[in-house]
């Protein structure tokens, strides 16, 4: 397939005038048709987003965005390239000097109304999560919620905005500090939340003032591509945001190294993070980065285990394992270990894989090939290592599993320092290890290069107070899973897991502002600070 070729049908009218997809995102959806052996078929292309217009790439280039359940296209969409990001950021460059000037709560207004159209198709923009991603259909409503939370809320920092006044060391002086936005920025995105991790940098972005050149994920640009017509719909000015899909070495490195782009924030893995921020700091950009992590769960021997245990089989199989904050490590009492070990086993073994829009499974594929790849590659590592593998370890592959990327949620029994309780999986693997003490439990809870979420489960107050202090990470639950950030707090890491910014709550705005010091003199005559007084 990937050779055909593919004419978009709105430009080629000797093939017939267009038939649009019922679908209520109509205008970014063409419909392309092909001649193949099995005669002339159709299917739905994405396309990008410039100035204001769904436009093809300049390449004609496509790919396609598949459902990792059943390996169904769900679409196919275009292939920009530098070309593109080029128009994006011209269209990005001329649209700024006005959207600057408007008001921030007026820009606020906008972003309030594609809070509420994302209320309105929430279940249906739930639906193409789940089959775009494949996470289970209660998480992918779960997660269109959040970007309307997180909407609503950067809505009324709109309102806030704020910055200081203080005191001159000269007479009849003020001074204080007044936010400006950056310029022009790019927005880079994982697949793993494919509508909230955009929604958190799209709206921090566009409250601030910045206009955007954005570039989801290959995997889930339809997701993406629905937000951006969302703003669209909601009132956004054409050139304001800009999308364009596409490969990270073409489109990702464009806006990585684009002259006009002042300021890079990206989401997604560590060695991705590390060249993006070795390329932009040569030309002096601000960069944002969310990397990946090896987030740690205490289970201490006074831990109400119940509660423990539902805490790791969502914080380690949600999602399929794919969150940043997922549990990957569970580390537990000596003296509770066997308790939690043979209930958290039974428990893992009697979760339901398969079809994530039916809303009885308890986890679904993993999103694609090559993560599923990346992921059986890691489970044999650990066999290899010396781990006990104590459940699941294989892909599925019968009966309704015929197709899709189905991995069994996989328990290792493990001592700290192998590789699969060090790196990040990104999938349905826990490795659990057995501590002696909190002590031990910090130390092996520290002892990895990341350090983005951590979770205790104990009874004693001291000791949780004790631990907020003692994890080295930007996030810490006490007895809840490393899962469940809200969206009016920062959200970030220490370690590889960034490089200091933090996204969401009012942080956010942070990320995309100028602080401007502002002094005035209202003496009339001129004072010389440092000098007089
Ligand atoms: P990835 O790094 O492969 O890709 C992320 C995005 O960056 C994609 O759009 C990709 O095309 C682009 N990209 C990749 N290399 C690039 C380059 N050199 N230049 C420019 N663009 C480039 O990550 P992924 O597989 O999509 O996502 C999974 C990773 O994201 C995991 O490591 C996960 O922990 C991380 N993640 C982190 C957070 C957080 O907030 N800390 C949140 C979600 C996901």
């Amino acid at each position: 397939m990937g050779e055909k070729k593919y004419v978009d049908v709105q430009e080629e009218s000797s093939v017939g005038s267009p038939v649009w997809v019922a679908c209520p995102w109509r205008e970014r959806i063409g419909v392309l048709r092909f001649e193949s052996e099995e005669g002339v078929m159709e299917m739905r292309e994405c396309r990008l987003f410039i100035d204001g217009k769904w436009t093809g790439a300049s390449s004609q280039d496509t790919f396609e965005t598949t459902n990792p359940a059943t390996e169904e296209v769900l679409a196919r969409c275009a292939a920009g390239n530098e070309e593109d990001v080029s128009k994006a950021v011209d269209a990005a460059v001329k649209s700024f000097a006005d959207w600057k000037r408007v008001p921030a709560p007026k820009r606020g207004e906008i972003i309030l109304r594609a809070a509420s159209l994302l209320r309105q198709r929430k279940k249906s923009l739930g639906e193409m999560v789940t089959r775009e991603m494949g996470k289970v259909i209660a998480e992918g409503e779960g997660e269109v919620q959040e970007a309307i939370d997180f909407l609503e809320y950067i809505a009324g920092e709109g309102r806030r905005m704020l910055g200081e006044t203080t005191t001159s060391e000269l007479p009849n002086k003020k001074c204080m500090t007044v936010r400006q936005p950056v310029g022009i920025v790019g927005c880079i995105t994982p697949w793993n939340f494919p509508l909230a991790v955009p929604s958190w940098k799209l709206g921090a972005a566009l409250i601030a003032g910045n206009t955007i050149v954005f570039k989801p994920s290959s995997l889930t640009p339809l997701c993406a591509a629905a937000l951006v017509e969302i703003f669209q719909e909601a009132g956004l000015p054409p050139g304001v945001l800009n999308m364009v899909t596409g490969a990270a070495q073409t489109v990702g490195q464009a806006i990585v190294e684009g002259e006009r782009i002042r300021a890079v924030s990206f989401t997604g893995g560590v060695e991705a993070g590390r060249e993006i921020y070795s390329r932009a700091s040569k030309k002096l950009k601000r960069v944002a980065l969310e990397l990946g992590s090896k987030n740690p769960l205490i289970v201490m021997d006074d831990a109400d285990i119940a509660l423990a245990l539902e805490g790791i089989l969502f914080g380690a199989f949600g999602t399929s394992g794919q969150r940043c904050t997922a549990t990957s490590r569970v580390l537990v009492h000596e003296k509770v270990y066997a308790e939690v070990m043979d209930e958290l086993v039974r428990r893992t073994r009697g979760l339901r894989v398969g079809d994530p829009l039916d809303p009885s499974v308890d986890m679904g594929p993993v999103c694609g090939r090559e993560q599923e790849l990346k992921i059986l590659n890691y489970i044999d590592m650990g066999v290899k290592e010396g781990a006990r593998l104590i459940c699941g370890g294989r892909k599925l592959t019968k009966g309704d599993y015929g197709r899709g990327f189905f991995i069994e949620p996989t328990i290792f029994e493990a001592t700290h320092g192998l590789r699969i309780t060090k790196e990040e999986i990104f999938g349905p693997v826990l490795s659990v290890i057995k501590v002696g003490s909190y002590e031990e439990a910090i130390a092996v809870a520290n002892d990895v290069d990341f350090g983005l979420s951590s979770s205790i489960y104990t009874r004693d107050i001291n000791r949780a107070y004790r631990a907020i202090d003692d994890l080295e990470t930007g996030i810490t639950y006490i007895n809840a899973p490393t899962i469940g950030a809200e969206v009016h707090l920062p959200f970030g890491g220490v370690k590889n897991t960034g490089n200091g910014a933090r996204e969401a709550g009012s942080a956010s705005i942070g990320e995309f502002t100028e602080v401007k010091a502002v002094f005035i003199d209202y003496s009339g005559r001129l004072q010389k600070a440092q000098i007089e007084g």
